[in-house]
């Protein structure tokens, strides 16, 4: 069916091109579907540079002081992550109604996923992980999207999997994507979404696009809002969780190490606060150091021991009808900040560093803005038939992991549900 006589119809519109819209644009496209991606950020070649980073990132507040960081580009927030891999949560699913076990086994196919060979560990991860064993920590090794069979000692970026891949696939199965689209609302006909309007480019001149499945795979913090936009009520109001967290950073003198796989060993210390390995590859490291005010350090990359302390807060803040989020933590969540900070500093001091200094405070990730079976059904469906949301706002809060390997494997689950409807 045609619209107008410029408006392609699509079996699938999938709205963003990260992590679960690439997945979702990859395998409806394998089955012979019709996709458009629409994508709000450009289509340049990845770079891990400062200019490259600066080209793709975003910064947006949730809280007073803190702001959650994510990318507009194609592959999503995936440009810019570190690759940790917990497994999904697969129980808290199945209580949803979600089954998302076939899913898991075929990523597990699909994506190279395991712990970092000790070979590829480098030095200031080992003494970490030394030092947090020597005082009784669980400290170990978490699974990561790295495939490692590649690995040439300098290719730690290339060597990540990221969502980019998967709209390669689905551009070579057909699928279009349409690069600095801004999607800002649904258009329905009756109770059923039948496509969408964005704006194109910098003149933001207004287009219009039509589909049978419109999904939304905007990221947590930018879905809600075009939700919101298009009359979906009560988005947000069970508010969302942001994981807040801190670096503690210092330097052990002699050491003399190479790069490393950042996050790839970690402990939790209980079920609210966890201990990784922050042991960043030199760009990254340098680009902590002048956000930290410490150029100073650059230079002495290879003696610097980093820990990230990561806490669980409670679900809690609102979207404003002026579409900012706001979320306050409380003197709770900083009492769990400080105790992971001083067994932070215990493990650090054991590695023989020195001139330890704490980062600043940063949202860990803020996700859980749309809640399964109350904005959305198990079929991840919202109120407006053909309208589905697929993307870190679905998360949910009570069993909270590192969300790419599960949003992969959500977005599979969707794809199979949409192709056998
Ligand atoms: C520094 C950093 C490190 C991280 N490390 C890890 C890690 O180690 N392990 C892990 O599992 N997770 C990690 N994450 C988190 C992970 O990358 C994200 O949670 C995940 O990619 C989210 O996927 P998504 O599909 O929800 O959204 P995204 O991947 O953010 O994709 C959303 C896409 O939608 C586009 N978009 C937004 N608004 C619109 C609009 N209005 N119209 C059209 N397009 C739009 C965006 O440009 C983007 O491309 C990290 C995140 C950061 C910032």
């Amino acid at each position: 069916m045609k619209y107008s006589n410029n408006e392609e119809q699509f079996d699938a519109i999938v709205v963003g091109s990260g992590t679960c819209g690439a997945t979702l644009a990859r395998e409806l496209s394998a089955q012979n579907k019709k996709v458009l991606i629409l994508e709000r950020g450009g289509n340049a070649p990845l770079k891990e540079s400062l200019m490259g980073y600066a080209k793709i990132s975003n910064e947006i507040k949730v809280t007073d002081k803190l702001k959650d960081l994510r990318a507009f580009t194609t592959g999503g927030t995936t440009a810019m992550y570190l690759a940790v891999a917990d497994p999904p949560p697969l129980e808290t699913f199945q209580n949803l109604g979600i089954n998302l076990t076939k899913d898991f086994a075929q990523v597990q196919k699909e994506i190279p996923i395991a712990e970092i060979k000790d070979g590829l560990i480098g030095k200031q991860a080992k003494r970490l992980g030394e030092s947090a064993r020597q005082l009784g920590y669980d400290w170990k090794k978490k699974l990561m999207m790295i495939d490692q069979s590649r690995f040439n000692q300098k290719n730690y970026y290339e060597v990540k999997w990221k969502a980019r891949s998967y709209i390669e696939e689905a551009l070579k199965n057909g699928a279009k994507l349409t690069n600095q689209a801004m999607v800002e609302k649904v258009i329905y006909k009756g109770n059923k979404a039948i496509g969408v309007e964005y704006t194109l480019g910098k003149k933001k001149k207004i287009y219009k696009a039509y589909g049978e499945k419109i999904i939304l795979s905007a990221g947590s913090l930018a879905t809600p809002i075009i939700l919101k936009n298009s009359g979906v009520k009560n988005v947000v109001d069970h508010g969302f969780y942001i994981n807040p967290s801190i670096g503690l950073i210092g330097s052990v003198p002699g050491l003399s190490s190479g790069e490393n796989f950042c996050g790839c060993m970690g402990s939790k210390i209980n079920d609210e606060i966890e201990l990784l390995d922050a042991n960043f590859h030199r760009f990254l490291f340098n680009v902590g150091m002048m956000v930290s005010a410490k150029p100073l350090r650059i230079p002495s990359y290879s003696k610097h021991i980093g820990i990230t302390v990561k806490v669980n807060e409670p679900v809690g803040g609102q979207l404003t009808e002026n579409g900012k989020y706001i979320k306050n933590l409380t003197e709770e969540d900083h009492r769990k900040l400080n105790k992971g900070l001083e067994t932070a500093n215990e493990i650090l001091k054991n590695t023989g560093a020195r001139k330890i200094f704490k980062t600043s405070l940063i949202s860990g990730g803020a996700l859980g803005t749309i809640k399964i079976n109350r904005h959305i059904d198990e079929n991840l469906q919202t109120e407006y038939n053909n309208l589905y949301v697929c993307d870190g706002s679905v998360l949910p809060d009570n069993d909270r992991v590192t969300p790419t390997l599960t949003l992969v494997c959500l977005a599979k689950y969707l794809s199979r549900h949409l192709i056998a409807s």
